[in-house]
């Protein structure tokens, strides 16, 4: 655990790892790019190397050494008129080594931080919120759990010099919600910073938005997603048509899986095969709302490629088709029926010639060519 486990992201993670090495921490973040490309682990490794305190943890040691009640790594979270000797105030005993703005993962903080347990870490999602309100999950981060938020800010960090609050996919916050975060966010309490993680800044208000110190991420390399895939178990061709078909996220990637998967298990020449693979898509709205859009992104890759090989009346077959795709492509941002998108999408290229199953492999063959 260390910012070097965030892959792909170098130019963002330099910048981060500045922040934590000077001290001068804005007290409202968004990270903010498409998902799956390392926002919210990113967001958790910040906090770590904020809050590290580089002094190897040991059982025995006294309490004084394992946590030195000041003259740390970081000094105030606003910039101080004189830069503090930091590096001089630190313990000269200190054994941690971490590269300049970064954790330690030996320390006690780091190893707290490591454990997802760290009392002045805190991430706000809606599997926290169901548990702090006693409720089922839902889709939306409530005021309620604004308000609790707001109050822990007002409160001193317990154990570490800074309180990091880390709300996941800050675009469920709804508008009240936003509006009592926009509350702390006026008057931000000292050593605190709230990170907000988003794919959809522009679901957050605009006033949030001026008062958040914008962090970029940018989409994978596909190297990186292909990497990682086959980190996490994929099989290394599999891993690298996924990459292939990914857009530089591991979210697409994933869901590029799910739909090879449904695919496979569709037999060839079935007339019912679209409709059946509809039936597929996943329960949740907005994840098949999304399956629905990168199928369509799919499609619309395939059928450029017939359309540029194609000449005379097979040409105009095929710009009525990228037409009517790219119109349904549209259609899928704003309130329409994704089942009744996708069947509409897969009947018409079908009826064009160009076969459900041919749709991922082409499209992974052309963005691999
Ligand atoms: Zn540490």
């Amino acid at each position: 655990m260390a910012f070097s486990s965030i892959l792909g992201q170098d130019k963002t993670i330099k910048r981060l790892r500045s922040l934590v090495e000077t001290g001068r921490v804005p007290p409202a973040m968004i990270f903010h790019g498409p998902p799956g490309v390392g926002k919210f682990p990113a967001a958790l490794e910040f906090a770590a190397a904020l809050n590290c305190t580089r002094v190897a943890f040991t059982e025995a040691a006294p309490a004084a050494a394992e946590e030195p009640a000041d003259g740390l790594f970081f000094a105030e979270p606003e910039p101080a008129p004189a830069p503090a000797p930091a590096a001089a105030a630190r313990p000269p005993e200190s054994p941690a080594p971490a590269p300049a703005g970064d954790s330690c993962g030996l320390c006690r903080s780091c190893l707290q931080a490591k454990s997802g347990a760290h009392p002045d870490i805190r991430v706000v999602d809606t599997l926290f919120q169901a548990a702090l309100l006693d409720e089922d999950e839902s889709a939306n981060l409530k005021v309620d759990t604004v308000r609790e938020l707001t109050r822990w800010a007002q409160q001193k960090p317990m154990l570490s010099d800074w309180k990091i609050f880390v709300i996941r996919d800050a675009e469920a916050l709804v508008p009240q919600a936003q509006n009592a975060l926009l509350k702390t966010l006026e008057a931000p309490p000292p050593n605190t910073v709230i990170v907000l993680t988003t794919s959809k800044k522009n679901s957050l208000l605009a006033t949030i938005l001026s008062r958040s110190f914008p962090v970029e991420f940018a989409p994978l390399p596909r190297a990186v997603v292909a990497e990682l895939l086959s980190a996490r178990g994929t099989d290394p061709a599999e891993a690298r048509k996924l990459a292939a078909l990914s857009r530089g996220s591991m979210e697409k990637a994933a869901e590029a899986g799910g739909l090879m998967l449904r695919l496979a298990k569709l037999r060839p020449g079935d007339p019912a095969r679209a409709f059946k693979f509809a039936a597929g898509l996943p329960r949740d709205s907005h994840l098949a709302r999304e399956e629905v859009k990168t199928l369509l992104e799919l499609a619309l890759g395939r059928i450029r490629a017939a359309w540029r090989a194609a000449d005379g009346p097979a040409k105009n077959k095929f710009t009525a088709l990228l037409r009517r795709t790219l119109e349904l492509r549209r259609m899928a941002d704003r309130n329409v029926s994704y089942y009744q998108l996708l069947e509409v999408t897969l009947l018409e290229s079908e009826r064009a010639g160009l076969r459900l199953e041919d749709l991922l492999d082409t499209a992974a063959a052309e963005a691999n060519g």
